[in-house]
């Protein structure tokens, strides 16, 4: 049985590289007939905040990736500070006092000296008395996981390969801070034990912490994991943008997108398989592969998300869009404008335009006369002509005005309209239909004098 989870801190809103990582958790588990948890990583209660733990788990919903099962770290405190006395009693996590400023002091003297800046473990080096005496000045110390320096960090990624790391390099990580607090590292292992996770798949920004976490699991006794981690996220502009990063659900829905199309978009873009529109998750699941997974970073680009989003609504059938259409617009008149939207919400333009009432524009005297004509036309018109009742009508007026290009069009999109740009004209004169265009058309005409 697989399990993914999808562990977001809610300080904040999910941005669309962290609706990239749900929903790829949600695709590895959905293929395997998995399960797909949602892990709320509160344990910093100063910034976690329950509005966006709420906004979180509705845009998930939206998305259409509502998990298995949710989780929330700040219930399970007792089982960390559990993990943390085992590995206390192992020797696995020690005490440390220094502060911020001496540990960047020791940094520098480092990078001075051209040594990479390895924590020194001084810490370890510390007598019970010294200990005694830092506990009479009341100076809690915070904690370090010892890593083993003899036990080789290695790991087949899921995207990345074979990985290999020498613990010595590495120093030791903070995993509790001196007023108790956790870091992220610890929990997030006894997490994952615990919740029986099987495949973690996170960015490629973790690697690291994925090399200290393996030690962590055998620390604790566990097997760890799989694990992948995957490219980063770019725009279309190939830069890590602060506006994709502020970019999120919220701003897919104000913009009227199907979360399919955000979906079909963010499955596939870094990997090798063609950006395809979906039309529902089962589809997407069966086709996500990580082997096809690239190592260079996915290109967010927002016309194809629109692309996509267009094709999903040409064949979307109207019940699905009927919710979302303005009052009295059928089900003939959907299939009608349908292939000429790229949203749904466009619809509602569209159909402004069929039902008007539409402002008689204002045209100069020979304009005028030209619309007058275009009445007369639009009277006389055969409106299952073949090519379409536009096409018959504006091939008549050239014939009859030997007006052509934008003269011949643009007062006829202004009188029939009210405005001088929109929705193609094929499509929409058939909704307006002979009635409604006639009354427009002669409305546009000079008063009959
Ligand atoms: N809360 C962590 C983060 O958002 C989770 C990382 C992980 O997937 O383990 O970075």
């Amino acid at each position: 049985m697989i399990v993914t989870r999808f562990a977001p801190s809610p300080t904040g809103q999910l941005h669309v590289g962290n609706i990239r990582t749900a929903l790829h958790n949600a695709l590895l588990a959905r293929k395997a007939g998995g399960r797909f948890l949602l892990r709320i990583d509160d344990t910093d209660a100063e910034r976690s905040r329950e509005d966006y733990v709420e906004a979180i788990r509705a845009d998930l919903a939206w998305l259409g990736l509502a998990p298995n099962g949710e989780e929330r770290q700040s219930a399970r405190l007792a089982f960390y500070e559990q993990a943390f006395d085992r590995l206390k009693t192992a020797g696995r996590v020690y005490p440390a006092y220094e502060t911020a400023q001496e540990l960047e002091l020791k940094r520098k003297i480092l990078l001075g000296r051209k040594l990479p800046p390895i924590y020194d473990r001084a810490a370890l080096e510390l007598t019970d008395e010294d200990h005694a005496r830092f506990a009479d000045e009341g100076r809690a110390p915070h904690w370090r996981f010892r890593l083993d320096h003899e036990e080789a960090i290695a790991w087949d990624d899921g995207v990345r390969g074979p990985q290999h790391f020498d613990a010595s390099a590495m120093s030791d990580p903070v995993v509790r801070r001196a007023d108790g607090s956790w870091l992220y590292m610890l929990p997030s292992c006894v997490d994952d034990i615990e919740m029986g996770i099987t495949d973690v798949l996170r960015g490629e920004d973790h690697v690291s912490n994925t090399a200290v976490q393996i030690q962590m699991f055998t620390a604790l006794g566990a097997v760890p994991p799989r694990f992948a981690h995957e490219a980063l996220m770019v725009g279309a502009e190939g830069k890590l943008s602060k506006r994709l990063g502020s970019t999120g659900v919220g701003d897919f829905r104000a913009q009227g997108l199907e979360p399919m199309a955000v979906n079909s978009l963010l499955a596939r873009i870094g990997t090798s398989q063609p950006v395809e529109a979906q039309h529902d998750m089962a589809a997407l699941a069966d086709g996500f592969d990580l082997s096809t997974f690239g190592r260079a970073p996915a290109r967010f680009d927002e016309a194809e998300l629109l692309r996509l989003n267009a094709q999903l609504v040409h064949a979307m059938p109207y019940a699905d869009a009927a919710p979302r259409l303005p009052d009295g617009m059928d089900e003939a008149a959907w299939l009608t404008i349908r292939p000429n939207l790229e949203r749904v919400s466009d619809a509602s333009e569209w159909w402004r335009v069929v039902t008007g009432p539409v402002a008689a524009p204002e045209l100069s005297e020979e304009d005028a006369a030209f619309v007058h004509a275009a009445a007369d036309a639009a009277e006389a018109l055969d409106w299952n002509a073949e090519g379409g009742a536009w096409k018959a009508l504006t091939d008549a007026l050239k014939q009859r005005t030997g007006r052509k290009g934008k003269a011949l069009f643009l007062p006829l999109r202004l009188a029939l309209t009210g405005m001088d740009h929109g929705p193609d004209m094929h499509a929409l004169l058939p909704l307006i239909g002979p009635d409604r265009a006639a009354r427009r058309l002669r409305a546009g005409s000079p008063p009959a004098s």
